[in-house]
C-alpha cells in the first residue's frame, strides 16, 4: 500500500505520525519505503537520522537557443503555454523560472536551433534508517526555486519505480492543499490526514478532505493529534462524513517536549508501536472497502479505549 500522510496545515504532527508509523512497521519486520515529499522544508531526517547512501541533482530540461541557427521566427514563443520563452527583435529570451520543461519549443523549432540542458532545482537523496529497516528518500528544493512539483515527481519516480513490490510506501506530504500536496497524493492508495481538534484544524481538514477524497477519489482516514485541546467539532465532522478516526494522540506536555528535542512518539510511548501497526492494518481495510469507514470508527474507538 502506498499511503500519503498529509494535513491541511503545518504543525499538526504529520511528520510525527509518518515517522512513528515507519519505525513501527520496521519493528514488525515490515520494511517500508519512506519518502519525505515536503521538499521545501524536509524534516523527517531529523527524527529518522538516516545514513545517506546516494545523492543526485534534480531539475527540468530547459531550452538553450543556438543564435547562429535561429531565424527569430517566433514559433517557440507561440507554442509555449507558460510564457517562458519570447522573441524580441532578433533575440530569443528564456525565463527558466517559468519553464515547465515540456520540450514543445525544441520540437517545434523549424531550424533545430534549440537544445535542452538540465536546470538544477534541487537534490534527491536516499539512505537507510531504523537500523537499516527503513529505506529513506528525501527531496530538497534549492533556496529561491518556486516549483516543488517536479522535485516531488522525480523523487517518487526514483524511489517507487520501477517497482516497490508489496512493500509499504509512506509519503510524507507538504502541509496545505496546493499542487505539491496533490502531486504527493497522486498514485497513492489511501490518504491519512492528521489534524487537531480546533477550529483551524477543522477548517484545514475540510479542505484536505476535498482534495484527497472529493477531487482525487482516494480513501481517507484521520488521526487526531493533541486530542483534548479545543472542542468536539472535528469528531462531529468525521462522524458526519464517515471518516474513520484511526488514532488519537493526547495533548501531553511530555510528548511535545520530547518531540521538540528530536525524539519520536514511539521513543516516548513505546506502546504506540502496536497502535501504529494496527492502524496500518485498518488502513488496508479502509482502502479495500470505503463503506467500511463508519464501522471502523466504532471498532477502533473501542480498541483504543480498552488499550490506553
Ligand atoms: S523557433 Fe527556433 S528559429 Fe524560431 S525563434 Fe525560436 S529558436 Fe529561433
Ligand atoms: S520547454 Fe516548454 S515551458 Fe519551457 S520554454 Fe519550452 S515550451 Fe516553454
Amino acid at each position: 500500500m502506498k499511503l500519503a500522510i498529509a494535513s491541511g496545515k503545518g504543525g499538526t504532527g504529520k511528520t510525527t505520525v509518518a515517522v512513528s508509523l515507519a519505525l513501527s512497521l520496521a519493528s514488525a519486520a515490515v520494511s517500508p519505503l519512506f519518502l519525505d515529499c515536503d521538499v521545501e522544508e524536509p524534516n523527517a531526517a531529523l527524527f529518522l537520522r538516516p545514513e545517506m547512501t546516494a545523492r543526485r541533482d534534480v531539475g527540468l530540461l530547459i531550452p538553450v537557443v543556438d543564435t547562429a541557427r535561429c531565424t527569430a521566427c517566433g514559433r517557440c514563443a507561440e507554442v509555449c503555454e507558460y510564457h517562458a520563452i519570447t522573441v524580441i527583435g532578433k533575440q530569443v529570451l528564456v525565463f527558466p523560472e517559468l519553464c515547465h520543461g515540456c520540450g514543445s519549443c525544441a520540437r517545434q523549432c523549424p531550424e533545430g536551433a534549440i537544445h535542452e540542458t538540465l536546470n538544477v532545482m534541487g537534490t534527491l537523496e536516499k539512505g537507510v534508517a531504523g537500523a537499516g529497516a527503513v529505506e529513506f528518500y528525501q527531496g530538497t528544493l534549492n533556496v529561491g526555486e518556486a516549483m516543488a512539483v517536479p522535485v516531488i515527481r522525480q523523487l517518487k519516480a526514483w524511489a517507487i519505480l520501477p517497482d516497490a513490490g508489496d512493500r509499504p510506501v509512506i509519503l510524507d506530504a507538504p502541509p496545505g492543499a496546493s499542487c505539491p500536496v496533490v502531486e504527493t497524493m497522486r498514485g497513492a492508495d489511501a490518504v491519512l490526514l492528521v489534524t487537531e481538534p480546533t477550529p483551524f484544524g477543522l477548517h484545514d481538514l475540510r479542505v484536505a478532505v476535498q482534495v484527497a477524497r472529493d477531487e482525487l477519489g482516494l480513501p481517507v482516514a484521520v488521526v487526531v493529534n493533541r486530542d483534548g485541546v479545543g472542542n468536539d467539532d472535528v469528531n462531529a465532522y468525521c462522524a458526519a462524513e464517515d471518516l474513520p478516526i484511526l488514532l488519537r494522540i493526547p495533548l501531553e506536555r511530555a510528548i511535545a517536549e520530547s518531540i521538540a528535542n528530536g525524539a519520536t512518539l514511539i521513543d516516548i510511548r513505546p506502546a504506540y508501536r502496536a497502535r501504529f501497526i494496527a492502524l496500518w492494518d485498518e488502513l488496508g481495510i479502509v482502502m479495500r472497502d470505503a463503506s467500511f469507514s463508519t464501522r471502523m470508527h466504532t471498532e477502533n474507538t473501542d480498541f483504543f479505549s480498552k488499550n490506553p
